[in-house]
């Protein structure tokens, strides 16, 4: 078993290693160069195909790339003199993206195998990839009450149409760079990640940040009624972006957990209505309620089972999820006061 507390003193001691982190305009990856800035590492390289300004969060002194990473010769180029690469990358969004975008998901797949190759080529040491429990066999989500899922259990395969395939055969790419090249790569399948800095709007976004935006314009608007995806029986776990983050770090730098999915999520169970119930009483509100059995709600339940990521590390996610949806809620408000006011990116240097 890993010893963590030693494993982490390398990325601690030296704070000028070449870290690049893929996908840093997004919600996740943006947070992470956020993180290591914080911790005092000089030598950041943010990648996103977005313009900059579409980012979500710019940090300042850390360097950013706009290339797209489905193309060989830019992995390439984000790859250069890296010690360590996070591989944050992926046409993704909630199950309103995931189930309609099958092929847009699939293709992923050439970020992945370009980005892990051209890090193994510039030498890197540590290398990140983000998988998902969409890689879990869909038979054993077929009922709200679920058994939380182990690592374990993704085989044999059965796996969310397109993006969970697509996750596992990144997944085995890492494993296969361990096995045949020595490249220390490390898999971490995350559970619903939600916070501040994360899609809220525009069909992306994921059900925790759709039910505070739904809640806060039903508000604003006066409405009585708000529209909620299936039929709000649907159970998940939810991970504070902190955790995810925290996670990410400590899973980084384990070396018992080399080439080893490992499961990076809560344990707290909630069904989507109440969910819906949460968000209200964060609110202070009420609202009649509209079910859609009919929009993508995805498996009817899926959970994380943390025995594993609580033996290795002696940890797991843990920000309750009031304290961590109180927070979401505020900075969706905000946002969504802000873009009304027709100030839609208010925060690209982020702090
Ligand atoms: P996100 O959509 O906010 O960020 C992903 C970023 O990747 C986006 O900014 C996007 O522009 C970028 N990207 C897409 N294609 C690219 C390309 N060809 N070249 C360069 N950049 C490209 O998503 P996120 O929530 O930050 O997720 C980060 C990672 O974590 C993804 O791999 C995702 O599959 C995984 N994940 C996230 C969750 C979650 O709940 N957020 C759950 C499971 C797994």
């Amino acid at each position: 078993m890993a010893n963590n507390k030693i494993a982490n003193k390398s990325s601690i001691a030296n704070k000028n290693i070449q870290i690049v982190i893929a996908g840093a305009g997004g919600f996740i990856g943006g947070s992470l160069a956020r993180y290591f800035h914080n911790k005092g590492f000089t030598r950041i390289r943010a990648i996103d195909k977005k313009p900059l300004s579409e980012w979500y969060r710019r940090v300042p002194g850390v360097e950013c790339l706009c290339l797209d990473l489905s193309e060989e010769k830019n992995c390439r180029k984000a790859c250069e003199g890296a010690t360590e690469v996070y591989q944050l990358a992926a046409d993704m969004g909630g199950m309103g993206f995931i189930e309609r975008f099958r092929i847009e998901c699939l293709r992923s797949v050439l970020i992945n195998t370009h980005m892990i190759e051209s890090a193994y080529r510039a030498g890197a040491e540590r290398y990140f990839f983000s998988s998902s429990a969409c890689v879990y066999n869909t038979d054993l989500q077929k009922d709200p009450n679920v058994r939380a899922l182990k690592e374990s259990d993704a085989y044999p395969a059965m796996a969310e149409r397109g993006y969970g395939w697509e996750k596992l055969i990144s997944e085995m790419l890492c494993q296969e760079y361990w096995a045949e090249r020595g490249m220390k790569t490390f898999i971490a399948r995350f559970h619903n990640v939600y916070g501040p800095w994360g899609t809220w709007d525009g069909g992306r976004e994921k059900a925790p940040a759709a039910l505070c935006r739904k809640v806060i314009a039903a508000k604003d608007l006066g409405k009585k009624e708000i529209e909620i995806w299936g039929d709000g029986t649907q159970t998940r776990s939810f991970m504070y972006i902190d955790d995810c983050i925290k996670g990410i770090d400590m899973i980084m730098h384990c070396d018992g957990l080399v080439a080893t999915p490992i499961n990076l999520g809560t344990s707290e169970l909630v069904s989507v209505a109440d969910l819906v119930s949460l968000v209200e009483d964060i609110a202070g509100v009420k609202f009649k309620r509209r079910y859609d059995p009919t929009a993508p709600k995805g498996v009817a339940g899926r959970n994380s089972d943390n025995t594993m990521i609580k033996r290795i590390l002696g940890w797991e996610p843990s920000t309750p999820l009031r304290v961590g949806m109180r927070k979401t809620y505020a900075w969706i408000e905000q946002q969504y006061q802000l873009r009304k006011a027709g100030k839609p990116h208010p925060h690209k240097i982020s702090h």
